[in-house]
């Protein structure tokens, strides 16, 4: 298992573990400066990655037991979550009335497209196999898909490159989310926009639920953002910030945002 480590936003090592939030051997904690929320013990990428473990599984049996607990009617609303969101996956004009068109990049798009032509589609994807099949289609559209962790890839693609990214289900994932933002920040035109979605922590939903709410995932989720510490996140990598859902968001399980690269 791996140390403590300190606040992966602002440095800090004076944190406050929430130990009623997750089970052993899972340590979470917030930050006394900043107040992020985060897992102080993620597991190390490349280890996973060498000895060619997937997540699923890895933790597949951790997985198993938690569904069992959440009950039936936890799984219907789970099920609901899907359909929506493979509703969504297809809805190419949601993301163009964020993003605009032109050279789209997803950050752990699995083996999905969700913005074809007249976009030309590129992609960043950990899984082997599902970055294979990306990028069968992906450069049958013009782009491609490189395999590998977001926040190593994007600094292989050119600067000023993109006109949108989209980083949905992604960033709560990614352990060294700072390097991606600013990988994100080089690689996207001045005036280029990221949407990001993630767990939204400040949920009502949460607050009641305890630790039995769904966005916790241990070890998988790795950062548990409010609008607020999302807003620093992506301010200290030097994008304006909006909020999409601003309306009920305290109601609302998920954030969805834009990070906007100033216009030069
Ligand atoms: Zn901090």
């Amino acid at each position: 298992m791996s140390t403590y480590r300190p606040c992966p936003a602002c440095g800090s090592e004076s944190i406050s573990d929430l130990p009623e939030l997750a089970p052993d051997p899972w340590r979470i904690g917030q930050c006394d400066a900043c107040a992020l929320v985060y897992l102080r013990n993620p597991v190390d990428y490349d280890a996973l990655e060498a000895e060619d473990l997937a997540w699923e599984t890895k933790f597949a049996t951790e997985a198993a037991q938690r569904e069992k607990k959440r009950g039936r009617l936890k799984r219907f609303a789970r099920a609901v979550r899907g359909i929506a969101k493979r509703i969504r996956g297809d809805n190419q004009r949601f993301y163009t009335r964020l993003l605009g068109t032109g050279r789209m990049l997803d950050i752990g798009c699995a083996n999905l497209i969700r913005m074809g032509p007249p976009n030309v589609p590129f992609g960043i994807e950990l899984s082997k196999h599902f970055a294979e099949g990306a990028d069968k289609v992906m450069r049958a559209a013009g782009g491609y898909c490189l395999q590998g962790a977001g926040a190593e890839r994007i600094f292989d693609f050119p600067e000023n490159f993109f006109d949108g990214i989209v980083m949905s289900s992604y960033l709560e994932h990614e352990v060294q989310f700072p390097a991606v933002l600013e990988g994100a920040f080089r690689a996207l035109r001045p005036g280029g926009r990221i949407y990001i979605r993630v767990p939204n922590f400040s949920a009502l939903n949460r607050k009641v639920s305890g630790a039995d709410w769904p966005g916790f995932r241990h070890p998988d989720h790795v950062t548990y953002f409010t609008p607020a510490t999302l807003k620093d996140t992506v301010q200290r990598a030097g994008f304006d910030f909006k909020l999409v859902n601003r309306h009920k968001i305290w109601l609302d399980d998920n954030i969805q945002a834009l990070a906007i690269k100033p216009a030069a």
